[in-house]
């Protein structure tokens, strides 16, 4: 009846789905970009996402697996 700690808003509450889709095409600005790392970088959840579509963390997952990700291909053909 009382959230006397809903104060502040953690990051990982918000997941920037909008950010992972503009980064899929390829259309993140250097600050959404920093945004979503920071982001990531506390959500294991978005972080794995990213991993999934290969795109910030493709260096970490270059010694996973290589190209088993079904990686979007140019937007438009
Ligand atoms: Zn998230």
């Amino acid at each position: 009846m009382s959230p006397a700690r809903n104060s502040g808003a953690s990051v990982t509450h918000l997941h920037p789905e909008h950010l992972l889709d503009k980064l899929d095409d390829g259309g993140l600005s250097p600050a959404e970009r920093r945004q979503l790392e920071s982001h990531t970088a506390a959500c294991s959840a978005c972080r794995f996402e990213l991993l999934v579509r290969g795109d910030l963390a493709v260096e970490s997952l270059k010694h996973s697996r290589g190209r088993d990700v079904c990686l979007g291909v140019g937007a438009d053909a």
